[in-house]
C-alpha cells in the first residue's frame, strides 16, 4: 500500500487552448478510498491516466508511496486498473483472465492457483471459474475485471467509472459489493466517476472536479452538506441544492445572531456579520418542510408538480418565481395548484456570494 501526491498537475492536449488538468494538486493517503467527481470533460480521466502514466503532464509531478513516478512508465509504477470497457480477454478463461497478470509476472502456479481462488471467493466468481466470458453477464465480466486488478497486490487500484456499463440495478448490487471488497483489501483507490451518489457511497473523501480544477475535496457529508461553492451544491445530490436569491441584513452592530435573511416577504433569522445585500440561499430539499400557515418565518410558495417516489413524496413548487424542490414525507397530502407554507430548518442553511457563488459561511 502507498501514499499518493499529486503536485501542480498541468495538461494541455496537443491543439487544444483550453487545460484538461490546470494545477491540481491532491493527497491520497495510505489506504483511503478517494474519488474523482465531476461533469464530463472536467479533466478526471486526464488526472487518473497521469498517475497511471497513460498520459504525461506538461508540469508538476505523481508520488507513489513516496516515489518519484511521475516520467515512468505504466509497469514501473506497481499500480492496478480498472477501466469502463471490461477489458477481460475473450478466447481466456475466467481463472486465466483473473490470473493473467500473475502470470505474466512469472509468479509461480500454486501461487497463482490461491490468488485466483481468493480473488474469485470475494467477488463470488467460484462457479465461473471454467467459463469464458462470453459465458458470463456484463455484471459478471466486470468483475472478472475487478479479480484481475486485485490479485496484483499493487500499492494503488485506478478504476475508471467501472460500473458505466451496467444497468442500473446491477450498478447499484455491484456498488455495495466493490465497497466491501476495498474495505477488505484497504488498498489506497482513485476512483473516477460521473455519479454522485457512487461518488457518495464509496469515497472516504471525494474531490469534486470542474473545468480541470478541484472545485472542492472533503468527506461525503463535508462536501453534501457544506457545498464550498454553488457549482458543488448544485452537481452533488437528488434533487440538487436549492438556490433562492435572497436579501442578508447583517444586524445594525454586526453581531453573531443579530442578522436575517429575507426570502420574498418572509424573515428568517441568520448568522450576523454578514454584508448587507443579495445573496444566494442555498437548502436541501430534505431540509424544507411544509408547515402551517401561521408558523414563524413560514415562506408562502406554490405547487407546482407532486412526485411520490416511494419513500418520499418531491415537490416543485415556486417562491416568487423561483422554483423550489423539497422532499416531503409520503403521506404529505398536497396537490398541483395548492398554497403551501415552507419552513426552511436554520442549520441547513447555506449563504453563498450572489455574483461568484462563492460559500459565505
Ligand atoms: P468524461 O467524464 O466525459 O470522461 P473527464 O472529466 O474524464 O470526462 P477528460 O477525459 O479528462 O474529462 O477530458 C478533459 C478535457 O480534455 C476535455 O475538454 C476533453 O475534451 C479533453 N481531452 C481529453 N482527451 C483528449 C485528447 N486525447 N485530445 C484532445 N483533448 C482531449
Amino acid at each position: 500500500m502507498a501514499e499518493i501526491t499529486i503536485q501542480n498537475l498541468v495538461k494541455t492536449y496537443p491543439g487544444q487552448t483550453e487545460r484538461a488538468t490546470d494545477d491540481v494538486s491532491l493527497h491520497v493517503d495510505d489506504g483511503e478510498f478517494m474519488v474523482l467527481l465531476g461533469p464530463s470533460g472536467c479533466g478526471k480521466t486526464t488526472l487518473l491516466r497521469m498517475v497511471a502514466g497513460l498520459e504525461l503532464p506538461d508540469a508538476g509531478s505523481v508520488h507513489i508511496g513516496g516515489r518519484d513516478v511521475t516520467y515512468l512508465p505504466p509497469n514501473k509504477r506497481n499500480l492496478s486498473m480498472v477501466f469502463q470497457s471490461y477489458a477481460v480477454f475473450p478466447h481466456r478463461r475466467v481463472r486465466h483472465n483473473i490470473g493473467f497478470g500473475l502470470a505474466m509476472a512469472k509468479v509461480p502456479k500454486a501461487e497463482i492457483e490461491k490468488k485466483v481462488a481468493w480473488a474469485a471467493d470475494l467477488l463470488q466468481l467460484g462457479p465461473y471459474l471454467d467459463r469464458y466470458p462470453a459465458q458470463l453477464s456484463g455484471g459478471q465480466r466486470q468483475r472478472v475485471a475487478v479479480a484481475r486488478a486485485i490479485v496484483m497486490d499493487a500499492d494503488v487500484l485506478l478504476m475508471d467509472e467501472p460500473l458505466s456499463n451496467l444497468d442500473a440495478l446491477l450498478r447499484l448490487g455491484f456498488r455495495a459489493e466493490l465497497k466491501r471488497i476495498v474495505e477488505q483489501i484497504g488498498t489506497t483507490t482513485l476512483y473516477v466517476t460521473h455519479d454522485q451518489v457512487e461518488a457518495l457511497s464509496l469515497g472516504d473523501r471525494i474531490a469534486v472536479m470542474r473545468t480541470g480544477q478541484v472545485a472542492q475535496l472533503g468527506r461525503p457529508i463535508e462536501v453534501y452538506d457544506h457545498p464550498s461553492d454553488t457549482f458543488v451544491g448544485g452537481f452533488i445530490g437528488s434533487p440538487p441544492m436549492n438556490f433562492l436569491d435572497a436579501m442578508a441584513h447583517g444586524g445594525v452592530d454586526g453581531g453573531v445572531d443579530g442578522g436575517t435573511i429575507t426570502v420574498g416577504d418572509a424573515k428568517l433569522p441568520a448568522p450576523g456579520g454578514l454584508p448587507d445585500g443579495p445573496v444566494r440561499l442555498g437548502i436541501r430539499a430534505e431540509a424544507i418542510s411544509v408547515v402551517d400557515a401561521h408558523t414563524e418565518g413560514a415562506v408562502p410558495a406554490m405547487v407546482d408538480v407532486v412526485e411520490p417516489l416511494g419513500a418520499a413524496t418531491l415537490l416543485t413548487v415556486r417562491v416568487g418565481e423561483q422554483e423550489v424542490k423539497v422532499q416531503v414525507p409520503p403521506d404529505v397530502n398536497v396537490r398541483n395548484g395548492q398554497t403551501v407554507h415552507l419552513s426552511l430548518t436554520p442549520r441547513a442553511m447555506r449563504l453563498y456570494d450572489a455574483e461568484t457563488g462563492l460559500g459565505l459561511d
